[in-house]
């Protein structure tokens, strides 16, 4: 049976969101602190039953929220759908399948110089994680992460960005009907005021989401009070396209990856490296796929607008500069054309013959503009693609998977996808993160739900023995060591040596502990 029509119901009414004030910040840790032993307490398949309800209503209230999420952020309803709320479906049904594996306590190897101990780790929840996010992909960038902590054991504050509120109060009412007990999940709405209160209550983790500049605020302020954080940021991801690829295909997933969410995401394609070769058949090709696509703002519509104003200032500036600075402006219009009336919406811009220095080559973009340029060979496409302060992730397009395979190991990024783009975060399975100013640490895998936990090791002796060979009292024990030493890891090595100087230290070390025991006794 259909869980939903094509045209949903209204979204309700989200007017009367409640924001709640930096003072409030104690409050929202005292509670969480509360109810974090608890939550611990509980058994994996407890908590993951919370997570299978959350599940269920996310379906079942998918309409409502793809209406919640495209209003807020501007972004097309399937975008909505798709980006937002499968990849949250995703996340969950992969806690359900994975976290239980990924947090098994294991058994690692111990070395023969420990010889008679067994060695484990096993992982306990931090305690409270703060998960601050942004409003590009406002319920995704949100939920995973909570996700996660919340399997893992951890209770969660959330402070959902200010500027996508409605999708902040959805995620809370999601929260409450799931009927995760009080304090468990807390959703704060408020502005970084906010967000930089919650920091200074001392939460045991940070997972940030956001721009690198603010990234870098929270490092600082995680550093001072050495809060473990995870830092997902921004990006200026390339794509290379190789002559031998196929154009039709790449064609179009330059123009997804380029102008998907309205190229607010930081894994969008800024920059494309064309082999010369077929670089104005590429750009051709690209004018006429841009053409096609509808701007209407109904259910169908390819294109959304921009998020926020001052993202579309930072667009204007950048193609702006580029014009200036010599690009060619092949699709879309000057900025100095941009009609008022437009609001947020921007026709999308495709320009080449760009130089490398211009600001829409080096910052992040975050809009729907395509910069195509063309390269004369792998190396050259490789150095162009790694001349960036970003490093999240790029995409490499040739029918020689090969090729792709080895360009992807040269490519200082955090992920490569082959012939698509975008999609390895669409994964739960690939670890997810950026390396340079793209990001700290990895979440999604299995690492996903590590980060959230602190790893404890145990160290188990049976404690038959009166005495260690290493303790005290190290009379006579030098020369033997020495040989033990030697005959473990030297050029070479007896076996029959390492044994018999290890029996020595062991009569050692028990008759020293037997006539201790005797002087004693
Ligand atoms: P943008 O400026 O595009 O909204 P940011 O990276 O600044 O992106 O914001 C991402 C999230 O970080 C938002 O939820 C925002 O409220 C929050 N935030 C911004 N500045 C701070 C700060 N100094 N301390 C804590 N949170 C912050």
């Amino acid at each position: 049976m259909e869980t939903s029509t094509l045209h949903p119901v209204p979204a309700r009414e989200w007017k009367e969101i409640e924001l709640t004030p930096p003072e409030a910040g104690a409050e929202l840790m005292r509670r969480a602190r509360e109810a974090f032993d608890s939550w611990r307490q509980k058994s994996m398949d407890e908590r993951l039953s919370y997570l299978r309800t959350l599940r269920h209503l996310i379906v079942d209230r998918m309409d409502e929220g793809t209406a919640i999420i495209s209003q807020d952020t501007g972004k097309p309803k399937v975008e909505a759908l798709t980006g937002d709320i499968l990849t949250v479906l995703d996340a969950i049904r992969h806690a359900e399948k994975r976290v239980k594996h990924a947090l098994k306590p294991r058994r690692v190897r111990t070395p023969i110089s420990l010889i008679g101990k067994r060695s484990f780790v096993t992982y306990q929840p931090r305690g409270v994680v703060l998960v601050i996010s942004p409003w590009n992909y406002p319920f995704q960038l949100s939920v995973v992460p909570v996700i996660a902590a919340l399997a893992a054991g951890n209770t969660v504050i959330l402070k959902p960005s200010e500027v996508t509120p409605r999708v902040g109060a959805w995620i809370a009412s999601l929260f409450r009907e799931a009927g995760f007990p009080e304090g468990v999940v807390q959703v704060a709405i408020g502005e970084k005021k906010l967000g930089a209160r919650l920091i200074e209550e001392h939460p045991d983790y940070i997972f940030f989401t956001g721009s690198a500049q603010t990234g870098k605020i929270i490092q600082q302020e995680a550093a001072k009070r050495l809060i473990p954080t995870t830092l997902e940021l921004g990006g200026k991801d390339p794509m290379i396209v190789f002559a031998d690829a196929n154009l039709n295909r790449a064609v179009k997933g330059a123009v997804w990856g380029a102008l998907t969410n309205c190229g607010q995401v930081c894994m969008s394609v800024e920059r494309i490296y064309v082999e010369e070769t077929i670089h104005d058949t590429f750009v051709e090709a690209l004018k006429k796929e841009v053409a096609r696509l509808r701007l209407d703002g109904g259910d169908e519509t390819d294109l959304g607008t921009m998020t926020v104003e001052r993202q579309k200032e930072i667009v204007r500036r950048h193609v702006e500069d580029a014009i200036t600075s010599g690009a060619k402006l092949v699709s879309g219009l000057h900025p100095r054309d941009w009609p008022e009336s437009d609001g947020l919406r921007v026709h999308p811009v495709i320009l080449t013959g760009v130089d490398a220095q211009s600001a829409v080559m080096r910052e992040e973009t975050f809009g729907p503009v395509i910069c195509v340029l063309p390269f004369r060979d792998e190396a050259e496409a490789i150095r162009a693609a790694n001349d960036s302060i970003y490093g999240l992730s790029a995409s490499v397009w040739t029918s020689d998977i090969e090729k792709a395979r080895q360009v992807a190991q040269s490519l200082e990024t955090g992920s490569v996808v082959i012939n698509d783009v975008v999609l390895s975060i669409a994964n739960p399975y690939l670890p997810f993160g950026g390396v340079k100013e793209s990001g700290i640490g990895r979440y999604h895998g299995d690492e996903g739900y590590r980060i959230f936990c602190h790893e404890k090791s145990l160290l188990i002796d049976r404690g038959w023995l009166p005495s260690e060979v290493h303790w005290f009292p190290y009379q006579n024990k030098l020369i033997p060591f020495r040989t033990l030493v030697a005959n473990l890891y030297g050029r070479k090595r007896s076996f029959f040596r390492f044994v018999r100087s290890y029996l020595t230290l062991l009569a050692t070390s028990l008759r020293e502990s037997g006539s201790k025991g005797d002087e004693t006794g």
